[in-house]
């Protein structure tokens, strides 16, 4: 397929469009920060949808939390789930007869097919082609079927999935803003499942749907999605709609230029909020990753972005997410502030009423005068601790330095399994991992005490960690681990 002649101009209407899966992602911040701007300088609109069709993998809490995090960061939008705008529902999961309808449409039009392989077929299938050294993939054996007789099979309520129909050979051109020409041959990519067994969509139909009815003129995403466009492209087109101009920003990297991820560098963009960064400072920075202002300018406003901003001026390298650069932005933003507003922001920051009423029912029994109150509760205003001094300490009887930070790495797994951050979930998963290690409690929460307080003595062990937060607990639980883990 060639790609479009030319793209037609069209009122300039940008998504960010967030997965609700986890923590808000300092990526997804970044995403929205070039939309917004663009959007911004073009007299556009800028959208968020939410895109919660993957049931499994959706949490709870996670969209209220990316919409906040977005906010504190100081972003806006003018259409989305708790605005409203013209293209409502903005969540995906309100939005499911649109995409059954739309899949229904593909497969009339022979550019989608019903699929009745169960996940039995689909494994044995891999096993063969892993066996043989092939691409994996799907085998198109439902592409085959009569359509009559799927159809009829489909109508009586067989589980089945829609498939879009690749074509079989042949290239495709995705025209990127910033990259230019990128030809993919359509040997390598799949028969993508558009509509699932349950009913649902997948992230491609749902997407590419929803682009459309939203009128988007232009798609800024990350650059991992541009695997998935070829897709897409074939999506407009069979649909017969104009597909929006494609531009794919250069991903965020951890220090050894590895794609940004938790295990590395925090991502969460509550980690920045808690160890004390301006959002300003924190915007500012990620406008710096891949793009830049011009001159050596590197501290400048959103509104001096808007007004100088162009793609020109992104290059592809990839960024790395250097906290140390961050660090001496967010002091230059610090040093800009006169004493009131240095104040204020401490105030919002933790030791504010809410931060301070968190605190008081954890150390009231233990201070004798005001004056203990800041050397009782010093680990809550600072952010890593100096586990040298404490290395003695730090370890369990008869288990190796690596065994337990191996221990420290599952327990932050379990962790990440926990709905919140609870006292009472902490205190279970972590009794769960002595059990399974035959591990003595006190051992392990002493070791625990001492990675998060940086004392023997401390208010109840999980109280405090629920107090002090998910995001410092676990940098803190993650340095623990390789300070430990370093040792024989
Ligand atoms: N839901 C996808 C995400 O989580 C959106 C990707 C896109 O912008 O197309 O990032």
């Amino acid at each position: 397929m060639a790609p479009e002649a030319s793209v037609t101009a069209r009122p300039v209407r940008v998504r960010v469009a967030p997965s609700p899966t986890g923590d808000p992602h300092v990526g997804t911040a970044y995403i929205a920060l070039f939309n917004s701007a663009f959007a911004r300088q073009n007299g556009g609109a800028f959208v968020l949808r939410i895109e919660d069709t993957d049931r499994s993998r959706s949490r709870a809490d996670s969209e209220a939390q990316i919409m906040a995090a977005l906010r504190w960061l100081g972003l806006r939008w003018d259409e989305g789930p708790d605005v409203g705008g013209p293209h409502a529902p903005y969540r995906q999961s309100e939005r499911s007869a649109l995409y059954a309808e739309h899949a229904r449409l593909l497969v009339e039009r022979g550019r989608a097919y019903h699929c009745f392989c169960g996940e039995e077929r689909l494994a044995a299938v891999r096993q063969q082609q892993k066996a043989e050294k092939q691409r994996l993939g799907y085998d198109r054996h439902c592409r085959a079927l009569d359509r009559a007789e799927s159809a009829r099979r489909a109508a009586a309520g067989e589980p089945h999935t829609v498939r879009l129909a690749v074509p079989l050979d042949g290239t495709v051109v995705v025209r990127d803003r910033l990259r230019g020409d990128v030809e993919f041959a359509w040997s390598q990519i799949d028969d993508q499942v558009l509509l699932k067994s349950d009913g649902f969509p997948t992230y491609h139909l749902a997407n590419v749907v929803d682009d459309h009815l939203m009128e988007i003129s232009h798609v800024i995403r990350a650059e991992e999605w541009i695997s998935s466009t070829p897709k897409h492209v074939l999506l407009y087109d069979a649909f017969g709609w104009e597909a929006p101009e494609w531009i794919h920003m250069p991903l965020l990297l951890n220090q050894d230029r590895s794609k940004i991820s938790k295990r590395k560098n925090p991502v969460s963009i509550n980690f920045y909020r808690d160890a004390g960064f301006l959002p300003a400072a924190l915007l500012n920075f990620l406008a710096l990753m891949g793009w830049s202002f011009g001159g050596d300018r590197e501290k400048f406003t959103p509104e001096e972005m808007v007004e100088v901003f162009s793609w020109e001026k992104v290059s592809l390298g990839g960024s790395v997410f250097n906290i140390d650069k961050l660090r001496w932005l967010n002091e230059q933003y610090i040093h800009d502030l006169d004493h009131d507003a240095l104040a204020d922001v401490l105030l919002a920051w933790r030791l504010g009423q809410s931060g301070l009423r968190r605190l008081t029912p954890l150390v009231r029994e233990r201070i004798k005068t005001l004056s203990d109150f800041i050397p009782c509760t010093d680990f809550f205003f600072s952010l890593e601790l100096d586990y040298a001094p404490l290395a003695g300490e730090l370890a369990i009887p008869d288990v190796s330095g690596k065994d337990l930070g191996r221990a420290l790495s599952e327990l932050l797994d379990s962790y990440e399994q926990l709905d919140g951050f609870a006292a009472a979930g902490l205190e279970q998963a972590t009794r769960a991992l002595c059990d399974a290690r035959g591990w003595k409690t006190k051992h392990l929460f002493m070791v625990l005490r001492l990675g998060v307080t940086g004392r023997k003595a401390s208010p109840p062990l999980f109280d405090t960690m629920e107090v002090l937060g998910k995001e410092l607990c676990r940098f803190r639980l993650r340095r623990l681990m390789e300070f430990v883990g370093q040792r024989k």
